[in-house]
C-alpha cells in the first residue's frame, strides 16, 4: 500500500506521445510550463504558481530547434537533463515531457504562423523566424496537451505576448504570466547565463541596475529617446556590448506610444556572444 502511493505521487517521466495521452487523458485542469530545460528559479516560480493554480502540473523540456537562427546557438545551448529531473522531482511535478524533434514534427517541418509587419518589433526583427518556431511547436504541444493553462515568464514578454495572442485565439487554453526572477545583483535569471564568467555576469547586473534607474526616469518624462540614446551609447562604451535595441514600448499593443498607458523598457544585447534579453 505504501509503496504504491509512492508510485502514484512520483513524478511521470514521460517521452513517447501514446504515453502522454494515457497519462494525461482524464486530466482536466493542467497546467503546463514549457521550458527548454536548464532549469533555474525563474522555471521554479512559474512551477509553483501552476501547483497552486492548477490540479496537476506538466513541463516540458525541449529544445526546440526551429525557433533558434543558427545551428551554433542550438548546439551550444546548455542542456543537463539529469540535473533538471532531480529539480523537477523536488517540487513534486506531476509530469514531466521529454519528447525528440521527430515525434514534435513528425519529420514535416511546417511552419503555422506568419506574424504580421506591426508584430515584427523588437526580437521579431532581429530574430528572423524565431517567433514563427516559438508560435508552431506551442500550437502542437497545445494541441496534445490541452492544458487549461500556460504559464510564462514576463522575462521573454514579447514571447508571451504573441502566444497569449495567437493561442487564446485558437483554443480555451489561458496564457498565464508570470513575474521575472532576479539574483540579488538585478541580474534576470536565464539559462543563457550559464554561458557567462561571474566577471561577465557582474557586467549584466550593472548593466541591469542602470535600465531600472533610466526607466525610473523615463516614469516621469515620456518622451525621453535622446535620455535612452545617451545611456544606449554609454552601455556599448563602457561594457564593451553590442545593443540590437533599447527602447520603450506600452504593454497594451507594445507600440510606441506610451501615453497613459503602462509600459517597459526592452532591451537585447550581445555580451561576449552570449545573447540577452529583459526588460524593466
Ligand atoms: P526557456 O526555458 O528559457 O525557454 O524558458 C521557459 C519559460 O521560463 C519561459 O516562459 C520564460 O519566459 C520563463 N523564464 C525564463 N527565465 C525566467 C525568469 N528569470 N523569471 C521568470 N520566468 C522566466
Amino acid at each position: 500500500m505504501f509503496y504504491l502511493l509512492i508510485l502514484i505521487l512520483q513524478m511521470k517521466l514521460i517521452r513517447q506521445i501514446t504515453d502522454l495521452n494515457k497519462a494525461i487523458s482524464n486530466q482536466k485542469e493542467l497546467g503546463f510550463v514549457p521550458t527548454m530545460g536548464s532549469l533555474h528559479k525563474g522555471h521554479t516560480s512559474l512551477i509553483n504558481s501552476s501547483k497552486q493554480k492548477c490540479k496537476k502540473t506538466l513541463v516540458s523540456i525541449f529544445v526546440n530547434p526551429t525557433q533558434f537562427n543558427s545551428t551554433n546557438d542550438f548546439k551550444n545551448y546548455p542542456r543537463d537533463l539529469n540535473k533538471d529531473i532531480k529539480l523537477l522531482k523536488s517540487l513534486k511535478v506531476d509530469f514531466l515531457y521529454v519528447p525528440t524533434v521527430s515525434q514534435i514534427y513528425n519529420n514535416k517541418k511546417r511552419r503555422v504562423t506568419r506574424l504580421n509587419k506591426s508584430q515584427k518589433i523588437l526580437c521579431a526583427k532581429f530574430r528572423k523566424g524565431h517567433f514563427e518556431g516559438v508560435l508552431d511547436v506551442l500550437n502542437r504541444f497545445t494541441n496534445i496537451i490541452k492544458p487549461k493553462k500556460i504559464f510564462m515568464g514576463e522575462k521573454d514578454y514579447q514571447q508571451f505576448f504573441l502566444v497569449r495572442y495567437f493561442i487564446e485565439k485558437k483554443y480555451k487554453t489561458k496564457i498565464i504570466a508570470c513575474k521575472t526572477i532576479r539574483d540579488i545583483n538585478k541580474v534576470a535569471l536565464s539559462s543563457r547565463n550559464s554561458l557567462l564568467d561571474l566577471e561577465n555576469l557582474k557586467k549584466v547586473g550593472k548593466i541591469s541596475l542602470t535600465l531600472i534607474k533610466l526607466k525610473n526616469l523615463i516614469k516621469d518624462n515620456i518622451k525621453n529617446k535622446k535620455l535612452i540614446k545617451k545611456i544606449k551609447i554609454d552601455l556599448i562604451k563602457k561594457f564593451k556590448i553590442k545593443i540590437e535595441y533599447l527602447e520603450c514600448r506600452n504593454l497594451i499593443n507594445l507600440n510606441t506610444n506610451l501615453k497613459d498607458k503602462p509600459f517597459k523598457l526592452f532591451v537585447a544585447y550581445y555580451l561576449k556572444g552570449v545573447r540577452l534579453i529583459d526588460n524593466f
